[in-house]
């Protein structure tokens, strides 16, 4: 049977102490033990079904994260404070000081950030790759690369990651594969394509109303428990900890996502048709021009559609910003980083998301400064907005 994320999350049951439609909210930092040996017994992690200490575990947090577990088909995960919070935790718990990654180049800012100007303090390399190049990629292995990385749907130029060759790489030369599908959850679920790590920003779709940040990290139980080891466990020791409430709120979001996927998907695709239609330099992974069309096709769930998430190149940074200012004071959407909110979100990644990334390797990537990064918004008459955008545009001499 075809694996359906949705199906997962809907069929998991939980119940409030009280009989509560929703389960309780966990509102305790500590816990207590009936007996002394079971406090100890908790510390060395043999007991399962204890709480310890809210920085490890609470139960609010186990909700969720059970929740995301299914929705990737994952043994487990462990929710984190934000998506940087995931995947630092993942990266500082695979590599030790003298370690390689091997990444994609068209990352999420912040993870490049971290992987180029933080990890070297700990002597950790990185090699930056084109991720749609298996040569490139397999060539820049080392012995001491311990893992590699991508999106599954690249920040911000929607390159797609050929998930089954990479993990089939990443088998050969015994590494794992860990990929970041904040852009697409529902929509790819990559371990069911052999990744083995799946690292979520929930701040975005998942959680879906931009009222928080938070992360997750699914994976097998043994990893997971290695992350919140108390003696060497990177998510315990770094404390990178989701509050118990926020966990419980964003449990309750996770409940539309399906519904929201499909509309964001819907809007998307809707927009990135008549942009095209009209002439305009757009990049959708849903439009057949899109190198990645194919391969998106092959490993999407095509229920969910090809994403909420567009980029239009309207040919320099002037042209972005008086672009992008007009459509706000229109409402057409906020000019406002980050993504997945029912309204549309705009933003020139070049000086925005991507801005930690050098400028002369911006343009290697095809990062041109003209592009405009589209969180494609909820809205009910997609075709009343993409008038209201073309009168913006046509205003501004770009149509
Ligand atoms: C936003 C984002 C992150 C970082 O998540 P935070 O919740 O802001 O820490 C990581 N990866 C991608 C692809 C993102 O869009």
């Amino acid at each position: 049977m075809k694996f359906n994320p949705a199906n997962h999350i809907q069929d998991l049951q939980y119940f409030g102490e009280f009989g509560g439609v929703n389960p309780s909210i966990s509102d305790s930092s500590t816990y207590t033990f009936l007996s002394a040996k079971t406090m100890f017994d908790t510390f060395e992690g043999n007991t399962e079904g204890c709480y310890l200490y809210s920085r490890h575990s609470s139960p609010s947090n186990l909700y969720l994260g059970e929740a995301l577990a299914a929705m990737e088909g994952t043994e487990t995960a462990n929710v984190t404070a934000s998506g940087m919070g995931a995947i630092t935790a993942v990266i500082m718990q695979l590599c030790d000081a003298g370690s390689h990654i091997v990444s994609s180049r068209t990352i999420y800012g912040g993870t490049y950030a971290f992987m180029k100007n933080f990890l070297p303090k700990l002597n950790i390399e990185t090699s930056f790759v084109n991720i749609t190049k298996l040569e490139e990629v397999e060539a820049s292995i080392t012995p001491q690369t311990k893992m590699i990385y991508c999106e599954s749907v690249s920040n911000p130029l929607l390159e797609i990651a050929d998930i089954k060759a990479l993990a089939a790489l990443a088998k050969k030369y015994h590494i794992p594969l860990v990929v970041d599908n904040t852009f697409s959850p529902l929509n790819i679920a990559p371990v069911q394509l052999g990744a083995d790590v799946v690292i979520h920003s929930l701040t975005k779709f998942i959680n879906g109303s931009s009222d928080c940040v938070g992360g997750v990290v699914c994976g097998t139980k043994e990893f997971c428990l290695s992350l919140k080891d108390v003696n060497s466990g990177a998510a315990m020791l770094l404390g990178s900890t989701m509050d118990s409430l926020r966990a419980a709120s964003i449990l309750k979001n996770l409940r539309t996502l399906h519904i929201r996927m499909k509309k964001h998907s819907e809007n998307a695709f809707y927009l990135a048709q008549q942009m095209e239609k009209d002439g305009l330099r757009v990049v959708y992974p849903g439009l057949a021009s899109h190198p990645g069309h194919e391969l998106i096709k092959e490993q999407y769930n095509s229920e969910y559609g090809f994403g909420g998430m567009l980029t239009l190149d309207v040919g320099s940074l002037d042209n972005a910003n008086s672009l992008m200012e007009l459509m706000q004071q229109r409402n057409l959407g906020y000019l406002a980083v980050s993504l997945g909110f029912y309204k549309t979100l705009f933003s020139a990644p070049g000086t925005s998301t991507s801005s930690e990334i050098p400028m002369e390797e911006q343009i290697e990537m095809g990062l041109s400064d003209g592009l405009i990064r589209f969180s494609i918004g909820l809205d009910n008459d997609i075709e009343r907005t993409y008038i209201q955008m073309k009168e913006c545009m046509k205003e501004l001499n770009l149509l």
